[in-house]
């Protein structure tokens, strides 16, 4: 029988993860079905066993290695999912977890918590590499959904419009995956491998994002097409990261998405790139022979394919003309 975990009231205290399921228990204590919240707020109740919120890793790892539970963090994309206002148990809520919260600039890179939240990645000061980043995270959904919404919740949604997908392509970002069994690392392209599909292990969970210090090196941009300004989802999207040295393109990152199963780097235009002055020249290198053979779009509500395909491409011009500082 499904065990069924009922939400009563979010918190937005709890280790800095706004929005984090306020009832507080561990593993080693599972909490009481229907017991009030440590926290005391009025409301603050979960009405489940099965639910889990520990606050280390090995904790956390350990719950895993149990058998098939269902990791929540921000839970945006998560309850809207179950179409209820129940979530079947078991239930790993990895917000109380401090390794898992913030962005570390280290040696390695610089590592993105699994538990960092879009409003995380806006108040962090970043290099310029990261600015697609950031603009990309004022874009998702509103000020609600980003205090609660995590970047790896982004990633593991692996919807084709999810706009973190993109940045994180074209910052070479690597996925960061833990069981009691291990850690290992994989490219974020190797990790979303289709529609709602990824990577993930039985007892694995995402523990962090790392971006190589081979991604970190220039500036970037973040253009979404939507509908609407706000709280919207992307008819396409495209991410690009320029590096100039010498008055020239001495590397180039650009990745679209919302126009195929899965968001895809432009290698083809990338390699015609290298080498061109970082000026006009460059927009009007951006021919679309470079582009749509690596799109598959799709028609559906928001758009038809052969509209977001011209929507990509001009993204990418705009993209690159802000990038260069140059008109079209
Ligand atoms: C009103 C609204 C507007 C939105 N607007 C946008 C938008 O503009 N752009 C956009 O891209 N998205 C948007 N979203 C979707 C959503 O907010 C984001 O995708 C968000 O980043 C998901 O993060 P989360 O922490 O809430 O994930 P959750 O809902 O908690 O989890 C999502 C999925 O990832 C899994 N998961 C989470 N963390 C881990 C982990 N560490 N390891 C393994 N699996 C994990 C969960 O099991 C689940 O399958 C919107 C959602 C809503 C409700």
């Amino acid at each position: 029988m499904g065990l069924s975990l009922y939400i009563g009231k979010r918190s937005t205290g709890g280790g800095g993860a706004a929005g984090a399921i306020s009832h507080n228990s561990s593993v080693d204590s599972p909490p009481v079905p229907g017991a009030p919240s440590g926290h005391g707020a009025v409301g603050d109740f979960v009405q489940a066993s099965g639910y889990y919120r520990p606050e280390t890793m090995a904790e956390a790892l350990r719950v895993l290695a149990g058998g098939p539970t269902t990791i929540a963090a921000g839970c945006t994309d998560l309850l809207a999912a179950t179409q209820r206002r129940a979530l079947e148990g078991p239930v790993l809520d990895i917000t109380g977890v401090g390794a898992l919260h913030g962005i570390e600039i280290t040696a390695d890179g610089v590592r993105i918590g699994a538990a960092t939240t879009w409003s995380n990645v806006v108040r962090t000061d970043l290099p310029p590499a990261f600015n697609m980043l950031r603009q990309a995270a004022v874009e998702v959904g509103s000020v609600q959904i980003q205090n609660a919404a995590t970047v790896a919740g982004n990633i593991c949604n692996a919807s084709p419009a999810a706009d973190g997908v993109p940045c994180l392509l074209a910052l070479d970002a690597e996925v960061e995956l833990s069981s009691l069994a291990g850690v290992r690392r994989v490219p974020l392209g190797a990790f979303i491998t289709g529609v709602r599909q990824v990577d993930l292990q039985a007892g694995e969970m995402v523990t962090a994002l790392w971006v190589p210090p081979s991604g970190m090196g220039g500036t970037s941009r973040f253009l979404k097409l939507g509908a609407r300004r706000y709280l919207v989802i992307s008819i396409a999207m495209v991410a690009a990261r320029l590096v100039v040295e010498k008055g020239c393109v001495a590397q180039i990152a650009i990745a679209v998405g919302a126009c195929s199963a899965v968001a895809t780097r432009l290698t083809q235009l990338e390699e015609a790139l290298i080498g061109l002055p970082a000026n006009a020249t460059l927009c009007r290198a951006v021919s679309d022979d470079l582009i749509l053979p690596a799109l598959a779009p799709i028609d559906d509500i928001r758009a038809d394919g052969q509209y977001r395909a011209h929507a990509a491409a001009e993204l990418v011009r705009r993209a690159l003309r802000d990038l260069t500082g140059e008109a079209l």
